[in-house]
């Protein structure tokens, strides 16, 4: 009787099950609902395996590779953060078009004159 309660309790709190009953309901699940998507595996950028941890805010590192680069705060890639990429993208290609950055120093500087 009290086994089969306990087996129940766990399915629901799931990563949020050390928070005990404290916080509320919606609060444990907005939790859960994070942290699934930021334990998943993400693929790396450089080795394309899917390795990919959380070190810190933003910051994600490459368990395979050792490759570590700044992503979104829960998961390597946001939306947002892909849309200023692209701009920053742009605005560095209109640069070298007038003459602002040198194609040889985005070369230099690796990935972005690529
Ligand atoms: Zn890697």
């Amino acid at each position: 009787m009290a086994k089969k309660q306990k087996r129940r309790k766990g399915r629901k709190t799931k990563s949020a099950g050390r928070f005990g009953v404290r916080y509320g309901t919606r609060i444990r699940k907005a939790v859960v609902a994070i942290e699934e998507r930021t334990h998943a595996a993400h693929n790396c950028p450089k080795c394309e395996r899917g390795s990919v941890k959380r070190i810190g805010t933003g910051i994600w590192k490459c368990a395979k590779c050792g490759y570590t680069f700044s992503g979104g705060t829960y998961v390597p890639q946001t939306p947002l953060g892909l849309a200023s990429q692209r701009a920053l993208k742009r605005a560095v290609e209109k640069g070298t078009e007038i003459g602002i950055v040198s194609k040889e120093t985005m070369e230099a500087e690796g990935e972005l004159g690529e």
